[in-house]
């Protein structure tokens, strides 16, 4: 989409177009964190929030009661809308073409064979994704570009970020012989590659439950000396909702006011037509069977030997490895307004299919419960990310960019996030741009493809806000100010998207100069104190209409990250705007008359809604559209100032952090540094490193394949050599 959206002529290849963007296991998007990733993925242009706020059926944001860090947006989406949708918008974007074909090998030109002959040699892989489409029976008159324009790379890509070989992408080719040529080609899998179901003994090729694997590709990745790894997953059974005594379950509804994961939606589709789910409770009885026949689950069997998503267990899973727990949360979760089937969120597991009716039957409520499709685990291979580079292209082979779970990671998001980068950076290289790399401080997907390709992952990578260094900078709010410039500059962002973004910059920015600017008078002081005591005046979770998290403590609650506030609270994340809900505050704020309304924003007890009706008379323009109920729009975007003057401290400090990290990285690397000495550098990184001898620590994190661990090594190593010129110096004189 990225790529055509930025003028290519692109073409998506995938095995069944009537299932493109099917959500294979929980039609949910969003979480703590992933929520983040939609939000960027947004701000970047993307389109996976616009299509969630088009067609999602629940709308909770998470973690309210803890600091704006961690809020993050979460939808329970109907499938097959979502598939729909996404198919009618990907249909209607011009230079897309959407193809169903199975992709069975790569076309790459060998830098050995490229040196002997000028024809392309056909290595063994495949491809898919959107490369720029060039048929080589009729070749397309507007492909971008064509082989030969790109022998001047350096242009594209001027501050070195050059694959360290020659071969190139030069296509693909179609299970039936077809030849499609492309310039750059960009292979999102998913789990299709040799992908093995398991239910309980049963095991079966398959790229997920009712489509087949993808065996050639796989083979072929592997023939081009791409390192892979083999990763697992798994998905929990589906109800029948009509044969649930839904009586015995406690309800969770949406927020009352649904918070869009676009900064585009004004108002999301089914702001007044939210459905329920529901809160399930295994039992001993479930304990018990699972207890008897977990020797019978492939994970314990031997039969998978693959590692799993940790944040996610199977339900086997957590009986063993949470032997005292005496119950385990379990959601039920619609899949759709038009279907009766339900989800079971907190059950995924491979046990044979028996077993899954047994444990059913064993939850109250459940006892009658019809099983429309069995839970399975999946085995599939996956490429060792540490195979590419910053930009998602693979440093083995030119113009070939990975995406999505193949990369080793584990949900829709960090996919998301993943394909509209190799998307963005595929087109760029195309057009002979520099590439998109953001930096890990201004950007969670920048964060998760920093570890990826550094550090690898031998489990499926799931995103988490503790693994940002600056989380409070990287909060939903901002992912617009952060990432929306960027994605204008390559093209992503419409002239309508980009005024309105620069025209709520300017309304964020006028009220918070008026905030700093204006006093406290005691008419001011009175209305506070009336609105102070109404309820639902406060932004805790309860204000919102959002029900309770569950327990961080919970074993349930660290199985479901994505619905529940399971990451511990911390400093960076800044306190939480409301510690009581929607306990009426009664203090006496005489002390503040005078006081700057910033100053009196500071105090934790006081939240924007307070002043809502001081800043309705003041700044009436603000609130045009908003005559007597603010609008989730314009509370956001009250929150978002609130934020930026309630942490203006912890912001601040982290500001200065972010700047003493810029300056290390600009920080001199002396000519007469020796790599050969620093212990803890790979002869990889000294070989790249020697090479270039890079200027600066920024020059050397740019280089590709080094990473920020070696670029720390050299950093430090600079201080310790230094020391012991001064002293060999000192002692020779
Ligand atoms: C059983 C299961 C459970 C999961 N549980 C969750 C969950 O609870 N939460 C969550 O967030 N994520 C879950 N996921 C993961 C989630 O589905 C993926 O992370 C996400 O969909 C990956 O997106 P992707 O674009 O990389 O691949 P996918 O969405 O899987 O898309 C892969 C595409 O590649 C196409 N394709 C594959 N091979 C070829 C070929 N050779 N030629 C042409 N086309 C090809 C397929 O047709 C398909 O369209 C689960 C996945 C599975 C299978």
């Amino acid at each position: 989409m990225a790529a055509a959206r930025m003028g290519l002529k692109t073409a998506l290849y995938t095995l069944n177009v009537d299932l493109i963007a099917q959500m294979s296991c929980n039609p949910a998007v969003g979480g703590i964190a992933k929520g983040h990733l939609v939000r960027e993925v947004d701000a970047l242009g993307g389109i996976m929030g616009e299509v969630t706020d088009a067609v999602g059926i629940q709308f909770r944001l998470l973690n309210t009661s803890r600091g704006p860090a961690v809020w993050s947006p979460r939808a329970q989406c109907d499938k097959q809308a979502y598939r729909l949708k996404m198919r009618e918008v990907l249909e209607s974007q011009p230079n897309l073409k959407i193809k169903q074909a199975e992709v069975a090998e790569l076309i790459v030109e060998s830098s050995q064979l490229s040196a002997l002959s000028s024809q392309p040699a056909y290595g063994g892989t495949a491809a898919l994704g959107c490369p720029a489409e060039r048929s080589s029976a009729s070749q397309s008159p507007s492909a971008t570009c064509h082989s030969e324009e790109r022998s001047d790379e350096e242009s594209a890509f001027p501050n070195d970020h050059r694959p360290t070989t020659n071969d190139r992408v030069l296509g693909i080719r179609l299970r039936d012989g077809r030849t499609v040529g492309a310039q750059a080609v960009i292979i999102t899998t998913g789990t299709f590659l040799n992908g093995l179901i398991h239910c309980g003994e049963q095991q079966y090729p398959a790229g997920r439950s009712g489509e087949p694997n993808a065996v050639l590709l796989g083979e072929a990745l592997k023939n081009l000396g791409l390192r892979h790894c083999r990763l697992k997953t798994g998905t929990p059974p589906r109800l029948d909702g009509r044969s649930i005594d839904w009586s015995r379950f406690a309800e969770q509804p949406g927020d009352p006011d649904p918070t869009p994961f676009s900064f585009r939606t004004k108002k999301v589709a089914h702001h007044d037509r939210q459905v329920h789910c529901y809160i399930a409770f295994t039992t001993a009885e479930t304990h018990r069977i699972i207890r008897e026949n977990v020797h019978r689950s492939p994970m314990y069997s031997g039969q998978i030997k693959s590692v799993g998503p940790r944040y996610c267990p199977s339900i086997e899973d957590k009986i063993v490895k949470f032997p005292d727990k005496t119950t385990h949360q379990l959601f039920l979760e619609p899949e759709g307004l038009n279907t009766h089937e339900i989800y079971v969120n907190g059950m995924s597991t491979s046990l044979p299919v028996e077993v899954q009716l047994e444990i059913l039957k064993s939850i109250p409520g459940l006892e009658t419960a019809e099983m429309l499709r069995p839970g399975y685990a999946i085995e599939y291979d996956s490429i060792d990310p540490t195979e590419l580079e910053r930009t998602l292209e693979t440093k083995k082979i030119t113009g070939l960019f990975l995406a999505g779970q193949i990369n080793g990671t584990s949900g829709y998001e960090e996919a998301a996030c993943q394909g509209l980068m190799a998307g963005i950076n595929a087109a760029l290289k195309v057009k002979g741009e520099p590439p998109l790399i953001l930096d890990r401080t201004e950007a969670y997907t920048a964060i998760l493809i920093d570890d990826l390709i550094s550090k690898g992952t031998n489990e499926p990578y799931r995103m988490f806000t503790s693994r940002a260094e600056f989380r409070l900078h990287l909060r939903i709010d901002n992912a617009d100010r952060r990432l929306t410039p960027h994605g204008r500059r390559v093209g992503l962002i419409s002239d309508a998207a980009w005024n309105e973004y620069l025209a709520k910059q300017q309304r964020l920015a006028s009220l918070k100069q008026l905030l700093e600017r204006t006093k406290l008078t005691a008419d001011m002081l009175e209305s506070i104190q009336h609105f102070s005591t109404q309820p639902s005046t406060h932004v805790g979770t309860a204000a919102l209409g959002c029900p309770a998290e569950q327990s961080s403590a919970s074993p349930s609650a660290y199985c479901h990250p994505e619905r529940s506030a399971s990451e511990r609270s911390s400093a960076v994340e800044g306190p939480a705007v409301s510690a009581n809900g929607d306990e009426p505050t009664t203090a006496d704020y005489s002390s503040a008359l005078g006081q700057l309304l910033a100053q009196l924003l500071k105090r934790p007890e006081i939240t924007i809604e307070l002043l809502i009706p001081i800043l309705r008379q003041m700044q009436p323009e603000f609130f045009a559209e908003n005559t007597s109920v603010v609008s989730s729009q314009l509370r956001n975007e009250l929150k978002s100032v609130e934020t930026e003057i309630k942490y203006a401290g912890y912001l601040h400090q982290q500001q200065k952090a972010i700047e003493r990290l810029k300056k290390a990285e600009q920080r001199q690397i002396p000519d007469w540094f020796d790599y050969g000495i620093v212990s803890g550098l790979s002869r990889e990184m000294k070989e790249k490193l020697l090479k270039v001898r890079p200027r600066t620590l920024a020059q050397a994190s740019s280089i590709p394949g080094v990473t920020p661990a070696a670029v720390s090594l050299v950093n430090v190593y600079i201080e310790i050599q230094a020391r012991r010129r001064e002293q060999a110096t000192t002692l020779s004189s």
